[in-house]
């Protein structure tokens, strides 16, 4: 089957990277569709130029609107990144994160179900092998201690709105594939670090509030854990679930990267240190300042991601040591430095 992937939410971080991995590969029409919202950066899409690619600005939200692309493009196969992602976001203004990522969710399924299926578990013709992958977060599992790691069979615990909303999308993927037999497969995975993410999230914050010389926050005491993974080793995951993935399963990624947040900060700034000395021979180390905790800031988040090592082949390229050189060059040359 000709592959016509639509990818929602493909000039954000994750999204873009994406984009410019799949376009590697030969035979396939990718259609990009994005509402370019503030966390949006179309300069981040390096399509290779032999790709058959279209972006086409909308809301997912926009029911009439995503019924069109999926007609107009013939999309036979979904990776749905679209989302309000940050979590402060969604305390400050939960509402937007009910609309995009439970409505807009809702709409692509909807409508995935419509152009793909004649009726419950009866595919079109042609449209037998059409895919649909939903990418969500390791947050719907709530908070772990200082012991345990998230499985797929961990009980949902949202904290936040933000991932509330990201477990009621998870919820309703799974309805459409018990319901209907939509052929869906979810991704849940880890804190993502890399090239093009927006300037919003911890470790672009770190890297820019350093090389600016301004003071470095940390949230509370710093102690917080997040399991991180290379944004790289996260869309070579997604390719090999959307391929190889078992319909209506979920599938765990995580790099086995568990830091502390000041642990994150604190060798940004050694590596700064390195590469980029004060002249006043001082360490970035010293700008780092603890302020004001999150309000319900998660302690600790870990994934145990032997199910997509074991059934799919996939592991994680980058340690957080390697990746974070990388990420730093990455940033040093988009802010000129
Ligand atoms: P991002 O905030 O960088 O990008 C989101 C993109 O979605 C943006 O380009 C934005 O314009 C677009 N978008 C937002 N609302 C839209 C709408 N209504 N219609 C169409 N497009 C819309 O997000 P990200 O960090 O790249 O995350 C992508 C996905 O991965 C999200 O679903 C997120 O929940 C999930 N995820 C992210 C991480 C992480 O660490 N960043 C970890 C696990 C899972």
């Amino acid at each position: 089957m000709f592959k016509s992937v639509l990818v929602t939410g493909g000039a954000g971080f994750i999204g873009s990277n994406f984009l410019n991995y799949l376009s590697t590969f030969s035979d396939i029409k990718i259609v990009n569709l994005d509402k370019l919202t503030y966390a949006a950066n179309l300069e981040n899409i390096k399509i290779q130029k032999d790709c058959d690619y279209t972006f086409v600005k909308g809301d997912i939200c926009d029911t009439q609107f995503v019924q069109k692309v999926f007609e107009e493009y013939k999309i036979n196969s979904v990776v749905h990144f679209a989302a309000e992602s940050h979590v402060d976001n969604s305390i400050t203004n939960p509402g937007a994160f009910i609309d995009t990522n439970i409505v807009g969710t809702f709409n692509l399924l909807q409508a995935a179900y419509k152009n793909w299926m004649e009726a419950p578990n009866v595919f079109k013709t042609g449209m037998e092998n059409a895919r649909f992958l939903h990418v969500s977060t390791d947050e719907v599992y709530g908070t772990l201690g200082k012991t345990g790691l998230f499985t797929e069979e961990t009980s949902y615990a949202p904290n936040s709105p933000y991932s509330a909303s990201k477990a009621s999308s998870d919820m309703l993927v799974r309805s459409y594939f018990h319901t209907y037999g939509l052929p869906v497969v979810t991704t849940n995975c880890s804190n993502n670090y890399g090239p093009r993410q927006h300037n919003e999230k911890l470790i672009p914050t770190i890297i820019r509030k350093a090389i600016s010389q301004e003071s470095i926050p940390i949230y509370g005491d710093g102690k917080n854990i997040r399991d991180w993974l290379y944004v790289l080793d996260h869309c070579k995951g997604i390719n090999l679930v959307l391929e190889k993935g078992k319909l209506g399963e979920t599938y765990n990624i995580g790099g086995k990267n568990e830091r502390e947040n000041i642990y994150i900060a604190k060798t940004i700034c050694e590596i700064l240190d390195k590469i980029k000395p004060l002249e006043s021979q001082k360490s970035y180390s010293d700008l780092i300042t603890y302020v004001k905790d999150r309000p319900g800031h998660d302690f600790r988040y870990a994934i145990d991601a032997s199910k997509i090592e074991n059934e799919l082949g996939w592991c994680a390229e980058e340690n957080f040591e390697s990746g974070i050189e990388k990420t730093i060059h990455w940033y040093l040359e988009k802010y000129n430095l």
